[in-house]
C-alpha cells in the first residue's frame, strides 16, 4: 500500500519533484502481479543518482522481467528528512510510494566511500535495522554493488550481500534464487544467504571467512547492457541531463593510480552501428538535445571518429550536441573538435594528472604533451574558449618541480589561444589529492599527510594568483580525501566508526557544505581506531583487507 503524499508535505520541501516519480519512461507495476520487488537506491540526491548510468541499466533490465518490479529511491534532502522523521513517515519508493521496508530486495549502488553514512541514514529512515545481524527474513534483503564493492569490508556489518563487479547478470541470478526461496515458503535468511553465496561475484560477509575468494563479475556483451528500452526523463534538471551511451567499458591504459580500470576490466567495445542505433532510438523516445558518449577513455575507442561523424550527420539540423567527457589528447580529437563546436561550443577536458614528464612516467600516464598542445590549438580555432584540466597532487615521488610543471603547463595552454585570437583561454584547473586505492598498482603506497597536501595546495594557489583572470584552480578538500582514503582501504573495524559518525549526524560527506570532519575524528577516537594505520604504506607481506577479491587482472 503506497503512502499518500500530502500537498503540504511536498510544498514544504525544496524540489518536490525529487520524490514524486511519474517521469516519462518510469515503470509502475502492481506488486501483487510480480514475484519479486526491488527498490534500487543511489545514496545521494535524485539529481546525482539519476545521472548514474548503471542505475538506469539495472532499472530497465529488472523491469523487463514480467516477474519483477523495480523502483527507485534516493537520499532525501535534509528538509525532507526532517519532515519524514517528524511526521513518522517511512522512506518510500518514487514509483508506487511503497515503504522501502516492504520490498523484497533493497539494492544500493555505492560508488564513493563518502556516501557510506548516507546508506545508514537511508536504512534508518526506512525503519530497517542498520546491522545485517539485526535483520531477519521479514526485512528486505539489503544488497550493495558499485565501485565500493571492490573493498566491501568497511560496510560488511550493514550489508547482507555484495555484488562484486558488474551487476547486470548477477542481479538476475539473485532474483531467480529469491523467487525460488519465496515460492518454497521458507523464511530462513541464513539458508538464503548460503544459497546466494554460490552465485559468482556475490560476497556474503556473515559467512565464514576461511579461504574465501570472490571473483569480480563482468558482462561480456556491452551491447546487451546498453540495450535500454526506457530512458527516464526527469521533471527537474539533473547533473547529467542528457542521453548517455556507454561506448566502451574498461580501459586499455594502465595508469598506476587508477581504480576505475580495475573495476571495469576487461575492455569491451560497442560497435559504431550499435551506438548510432541506440542514439537514434533513445532520441526518438526522449527528445533530449544532447548525446554523451561515455567511457573511461573515449579517444581509445577504435571507431570514435566514425561514431562522431555519423552522429553529427544523423542529428544534423536537429540542434543536438554530442559530448565526449573523457578524452585523451590524440591528433584526430583536434579535428573532431570542429564537429563538437559546430553542434554546441562547450569545453574540452583533459587529464594530464601530473606536471612533468618524469612524474607522468612514474604514474604511467601515457599522454603526449605535444599532441595535447596541437589538439588545444585546433579546438581554439574551432571556437572553444574553455579548457578543463585535471591534476593530482601527493603522488609518489612528487617534488616541487612537479608542482611547478602544473603551473607551467596551465599557463602555456591558456596563452596558446593568444596565437589564435589574441586572448588567453579560460582554464579550469581541478586539483585532486592522490589516494592509493585498492586494486591499483599503487595500492601499497601511503597517502601524503594532511599538512603536506595543504602546503602544496597553498603553493599552487598563491603561484596561480597572478593568472586569476584566465586560470581558475579548484582544490579537493584534503580532510575529505584523507577520510576517503581510510574508508577505501579499511577493514571491518571501521564499521563501528561509520555507525558512530552516522548516528552523530554525519551525512552527505561528499558535499563540502555538509562535511564535518570533527564528527569523524570523534568517532575514530571513541573506538580507538588509529587513522594512520590505514593511510601509511603497506609492505608486500602485509595482508590487504580487499585481498580476497579477485578482479581478474
Ligand atoms: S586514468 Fe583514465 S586512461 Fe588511465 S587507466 Fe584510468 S581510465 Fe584509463
Amino acid at each position: 500500500m503506497g503512502i499518500e503524499l500530502s500537498k503540504e508535505l511536498l510544498l514544504s520541501v525544496m524540489k518536490p519533484a525529487r520524490y514524486i516519480g511519474g517521469e516519462l519512461g518510469s515503470v509502475v507495476k502492481d506488486h501483487s502481479s510480480v514475484d519479486v520487488s526491488v527498490c534500487l537506491c543511489f545514496p545521494d540526491t535524485y539529481e546525482i543518482g539519476m545521472s548514474h548510468l548503471g542505475l538506469r541499466i539495472l532499472y530497465d533490465l529488472l523491469n523487463r522481467r514480467p516477474d519483477c518490479a523495480a523502483e527507485r529511491v534516493f537520499s532525501p534532502w535534509v528538509d525532507m528528512e526532517d519532515r519524514l522523521r517528524s511526521g513518522g513517515i517511512p522512506l518510500f519508493s518514487l514509483e508506487t510510494k511503497t515503504p522501502v521496508k516492504d520490498f523484497d530486495i533493497f539494492g544500493f549502488s555505492i560508488q564513493y566511500e563518502l556516501s557510506f553514512t548516507n546508506v545508514l541514514n537511508i536504512l534508518s529512515l526506512s525503519g530497517i535495522p542498520l546491522k545485517s545481524s539485526e535483520r531477519d527474513a521479514t526485512f528486505p534483503l539489503v544488497i550493495a554493488g558499485g565501485a565500493c564493492s571492490l573493498n566491501p569490508e568497511p560496510m560488511a556489518d550493514f550489508i547482507d550481500l555484495f555484488v562484486v563487479g558488474e551487476a547486470e547478470e548477477s542481479i538476475l541470478e539473485i532474483i531467480d534464487k529469491l523467487k525460488a526461496h519465496k515460492n518454497s515458503g521458507k523464511a530462513d535468511k541464513a539458508a538464503l544467504l548460503v544459497d546466494m553465496s554460490r552465485i559468482e561475484g556475490v560476497y556474503v560477509p556473515s559467512l565464514p571467512e576461511e579461504g574465501r575468494k570472490v571473483r569480480k563479475r563482468f558482462v561480456r556483451d556491452l551491447a546487451k547492457s546498453m540495450d535500454i528500452q526506457n530512458w527516464i526523463v526527469p521533471y527537474i534538471e539533473i547533473v547529467h541531463d542528457r542521453l548517455s551511451i556507454e561506448i566502451m567499458r574498461g580501459c586499455p591504459n594502465t595508469c598506476r593510480f587508477c581504480q576505475a580500470r580495475s573495476a571495469f576490466y576487461p575492455l569491451r567495445i560497442l560497435k559504431a552501428d550499435k551506438v548510432v542505433e541506440i542514439a537514434r532510438r533513445l532520441y526518438q523516445k526522449t527528445g533530449y538535445d544532447e548525446v554523451s558518449l561515455l567511457s573511461l577513455s573515449s579517444s581509445d575507442h577504435p571507431e570514435l571518429e566514425d561514431i562522431v561523424r555519423r552522429l553529427a550527420e544523423e542529428f544534423k539540423d536537429k540542434g543536438i550536441s554530442i559530448a565526449l567527457p573523457s578524452l585523451r589528447a590524440k591528433a584526430y580529437v583536434g579535428e573532431l573538435s570542429g564537429i563538437f563546436a559546430s553542434t554546441r561550443k562547450t569545453s574540452l577536458t583533459f587529464a594530464p594528472e601530473a606536471g612533468t614528464q618524469r612524474l607522468r612516467d612514474v604514474i604511467q600516464k601515457n599522454i603526449d604533451i605535444e599532441e595535447l598542445f596541437s589538439v588545444a590549438r585546433q579546438a581554439y580555432r574551432s571556437g572553444y574558449r574553455l579548457l578543463k584540466l585535471y591534476f593530482m597532487i601527493g603522488l609518489p615521488s612528487e617534488t616541487r618541480e612537479d608542482l611547478d610543471g602544473i603551473i607551467d603547463l596551465a599557463v602555456r595552454l591558456s596563452r596558446l589561444k593568444k596565437e589564435v585570437d589574441g586572448h588567453p583561454a579560460q582554464l579550469n584547473l581541478s586539483v585532486s589529492n592522490f589516494i592509493p586505492k585498492p586494486h591499483t598498482l599503487f595500492q601499497r603506497h601511503g597517502m601524503d599527510t594532511m599538512e603536506g597536501l595543504l602546503e602544496k595546495q597553498e603553493y599552487l594557489r598563491s603561484s596561480l594568483k597572478k593568472f586569476k583572470g584566465s586560470i581558475r584552480p579548484t582544490f579537493h578538500d584534503a580532510r575529505a580525501s584523507i577520510l576517503e582514503c581510510i574508508l577505501a582501504r579499511g577493514d571491518r573495524r571501521l564499521g563501528r566508526v561509520i555507525l558512530d559518525a552516522a548516528r552523530s549526524g554525519a551525512r552527505f560527506d561528499a558535499w563540502s557544505n555538509f562535511f564535518n570532519f570533527s564528527l569523524w575524528q570523534d568517532a575514530f577516537k571513541k573506538h580507538g581506531v588509529c587513522q594512520t594505520e590505514y593511510l601509511g604504506p603497506k609492505q608486500d607481506s602485509d595482508p590487504l583487507p580487499w585481498g580476497f577479491i579477485d578482479i581478474g587482472c
